[in-house]
């Protein structure tokens, strides 16, 4: 090829380069172009390889319109990759974008089951009194459950359609109540003792609204010198007075249990209709929420406590019973369905 016709092929490679370059819509084309044009077999290359064909004096004639060539289609290429770039990065961003005014989808916190928000609530207001937290098994031995509570062997309590007895061991049983821990700590702690023990206990009962085979007592004990009845009355109105919130008359009825002496069941007035009478308490005005008394002298000998020198006195209510009428619960057995449409509106 003669320098004239070198100089034209130059030209005409520089702006089909260039053209070729301008359409590109990737960088992935850009790539095969580069190699089109300026790589090893590439056009340019091809071209340039003419040049060692030339004489001497002929070569830096065109060599300089070469290299202008050259770099040229360069700068197109690297001109247009910067181009393309910035398109990618603009359509990755537009695809990517976040709509910061859509709603969040965060994880709803759960929360405690109403069962568990009275317990704590009760035993807030019995630790504002001085009471400390005691626990204790509820696999029981009948020692625990019933002789050391000063129920006779022909208790009725004892009977097998009352109390779940199991094969874990000689007279094991699933306590079928939490006075059990009264014992379990006044053999192990000198008076003076103020306790409150919340827990499961379990009755071989018939399941209906108001009954089921598992539910949860809260039992108090206090021992000390000089303890009066009077002193029960006054601490279980306060709790009562706090639990509901307002001041709501109460009375103490005769009542039996084998470990206290005397014995009663504490009714309050209602605290929805306050004595008017509702469906709630059964149109009589007054609502049974708890047993309570003076611990008997054979319970404190039983576990070498001098009843001449100690008395004390001692409660139970039924954790689900108070829940209940808390909020309103018509049937026990809500607590015990994991329905989480029950659960949802606590
Ligand atoms: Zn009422």
């Amino acid at each position: 090829m003669s320098v004239a016709e070198l100089k034209t092929k130059l030209k005409q490679v520089e702006s089909e380069a260039v053209a070729a370059l301008a359409r590109a819509q990737s960088s992935q084309q850009l790539e095969e172009l580069r190699l089109e044009f300026l790589g090893q077999k590439g056009t340019l290359t091809t071209v340039l390889r003419g040049l060692g064909l030339l004489s001497k004096e002929e070569r830096p004639q065109v060599g300089e319109l070469a290299n202008l060539v050259k770099e040229r289609i360069v700068n197109a290429l690297s001109a247009r990759l910067n181009e393309l770039y910035q398109i990618e990065l603009n359509q990755r961003l537009a695809a990517e974008a976040i709509d910061i005014t859509l709603p969040g989808s965060g994880h709803s916190l759960g929360h405690v089951h109403p069962l568990t928000a009275v317990t704590t609530e009760i035993t807030n207001i019995f630790y504002g009194m001085g009471f400390t937290l005691a626990e204790g098994p509820e696999l029981e031995t009948e020692y625990y459950n019933f002789d050391a509570l000063n129920t006779p062997p022909d208790h009725p309590a004892r009977d097998e359609q009352d109390t779940f007895y199991t094969s874990a061991g000689p007279q094991v049983v699933l306590r079928s109540q939490t006075s059990t821990v009264q014992i379990r700590v006044m053999e192990k702690q000198k008076p003076p003792v103020r306790i409150i023990s919340p827990g499961r206990v379990y009755r071989n009962e018939e399941v209906n609204a108001r009954k089921y085979p598992l539910f949860h007592q809260f039992e108090g004990l206090l021992i000390d010198r000089n303890v009066t009845f009077g002193q029960l009355k006054g601490c279980l109105n306060e709790f009562i007075r706090l639990f509901f919130g307002k001041q709501l008359k109460t009375r103490f009825r005769p009542d039996f249990f084998p470990f206290t002496e005397p014995s009663a069941e504490l009714d309050s007035q209602c605290p929805f209709c306050l004595g008017s009478g509702c469906k709630t308490c059964g149109h009589r005005g007054w609502l049974e929420l708890l047993g309570c008394g003076m611990v008997d002298p054979n319970v404190l000998n039983g576990v070498g406590i001098d009843p001449e020198e100690w008395s004390g006195f001692a409660f139970g209510m039924g954790i689900d019973r108070l829940t209940m009428l808390k909020y309103g619960v018509n049937d026990i057995r809500h607590f015990f369905s994991s329905d989480l449409r029950f659960l949802q509106q606590f």
